[in-house]
């Protein structure tokens, strides 16, 4: 069923009596040409890109829980292609081009809102740093833009960028084709368009293990039986390590714990999404009015989906710096996910040294942005066996070989990145 205004308009004459299942929830087959585990929205994506990019009709996605019920479904749903290092830049731009016509392509509304994203600097060497990042976007064909303090000041009245703030506002770096989507759509989006290609999308079915034959996949064991395939794609996130580990792998990624917040809704007043420089905090504001915010990791490594208070306390005092004129505004909700932390705070989109075996995981905070890009090159290397000219650099030997993908410059200190 196609979604359109004509099929909306007839569906509203007839109490919407007519819709269909969005997907098919299918029943596990005994064998596919390709598995993926995980049904959040990169497992979702790859299994729609290897369908409609490459034609592989027997694709399955395994979900232990329900889709989009992992970090897709959790995070504050910021989209940008900011980066200052090519490898990252350029993948992530490819991933912002894919959001450009998604809603299109997937015959869904994902509601990809270009609002724009903004990252405040305090002080001069943020401002350099700031406006060094902007001018390598540049370079790299990316849109980006310097805002002086007053610039800033005139999109975000509320923001205080007088010289009394605890951190005075120098200016903004700013991308204006950024923004939000919503995030359960994107998951709904590609299991529909992928369900429509044949996809068996298969709820409630944990992988517990893998058939691995001299070297090679063979099937995944899971709750729901064997399924046997001769390519398994892993996209778990936050569980990563302990998937790989069934295959005999150890991953240079460690799980923490991140916490999203949300207010209660007030009358429209950010129309951007704007990044805190002096600590680690940013805002947007839902179509409903609320909030959405988020801040650090808990700093521990953890299997949780529940945050500790203190770190409510360190990013509610982020908020108030910025917007002090909100001190008595009550939060609705906070929740959390767990992220998948590399060593350099890059993604690995690899090969693994199980022939057969494709991985997918270390996104850090950034993971829902690439989801798009992410399905695309992973479906490719998993196709062809061999990487896309886009996820190239993100191998999982890099660490081994010294080519970190550091954007931070934080090091080997997962928890900083
Ligand atoms: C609070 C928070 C805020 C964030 N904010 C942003 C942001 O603003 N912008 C941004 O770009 N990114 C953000 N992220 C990161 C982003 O959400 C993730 O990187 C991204 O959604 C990961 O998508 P995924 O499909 O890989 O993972 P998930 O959506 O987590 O999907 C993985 C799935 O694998 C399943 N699974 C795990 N183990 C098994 C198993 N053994 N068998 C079968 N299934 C299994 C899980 O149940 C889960 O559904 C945020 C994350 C959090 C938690």
């Amino acid at each position: 069923m196609n979604y359109s205004a004509l099929r909306l308009f007839r569906e509203g004459l007839r109490n919407h009596s007519g819709w269909e299942e969005a997907w098919r929830d299918a029943e596990p087959q005994g064998a596919y040409d390709v598995v993926i585990i995980g049904g959040g929205g990169h497992g979702l994506a790859t299994a729609y890109y290897l369908a409609k990019e490459h034609g592989i009709g027997r694709v399955a996605v395994i979900e232990k829980g329900y889709i989009g019920g992992g970090n897709t479904g959790r995070n504050t749903t910021i989209i940008r292609s900011n980066y200052l290092l090519e490898a990252n830049a350029q993948f992530y731009e490819l991933s912002l081009k894919l959001w450009e016509g998604l809603s299109a392509d997937l015959n869904y509304n994902v509601m990809f809102s270009q609002r724009g994203v903004i990252n405040l600097a305090h002080s001069d060497s943020q401002r350099d740093a700031h406006m060094r990042r902007g001018n390598a976007m540049r370079l790299n064909g990316i849109d980006s833009e310097w805002l002086t303090r007053e610039q800033v000041a005139a999109m975000v009245p509320l923001l205080d960028c007088s010289d009394e703030a605890r951190f005075p506002v120098v200016g903004g770096l700013m991308q204006r084709r950024g923004g939000t989507a919503r995030h359960d759509a994107v998951a709904w989006g590609y299991a529909r368009a992928a369900s429509q290609r044949g996809v068996d999308i298969i709820q409630n079915c944990e992988a517990t293990g893998f058939l691995i034959e001299n070297g090679r996949i063979q099937g995944v064991e899971t709750t729901r039986g064997t399924i046997r395939a001769a390519k398994i794609g892993i996209a778990v996130a936050g569980h990563t390590g302990h998937v790989a580990a069934m295959a005999g792998l150890r991953m240079p990624i460690e799980s923490h714990l991140l916490q999203a917040f949300v207010s209660e809704p007030l009358k429209p007043f950010i129309d951007t999404v704007i990044t805190f420089g002096a600590g680690h905090f940013y805002v947007s504001q839902s179509d409903k009015g609320e909030l959405v915010m988020g801040g650090d990791l808990d700093f521990y490594p953890s299997y949780a989906q529940r945050g500790n208070l203190p770190i409510i306390e360190e990013a509610m005092s982020c908020g108030l710096q910025m917007f002090p004129s909100l001190s008595r505004l009550r939060m609705l909700r906070h929740w959390g996910g767990i992220m998948d932390m590399s060593m350099d705070g890059s993604p690995i989109i690899s090969k693994t040294p199980v022939g057969g075996l494709y991985l997918n995981g270390g996104w850090c905070y950034g993971g829902f942005k690439a989801t798009p890009g992410s399905g695309f090159v992973f479906a490719h290397m998993i196709a062809r066996d061999e990487p896309h000219p886009l996820n190239a650099a993100f191998t999982l030997d890099r660490f081994e070989r010294g080519y970190a993908i550091d954007e931070k410059g934080a090091g080997p200190t997962p928890n900083a990145h």
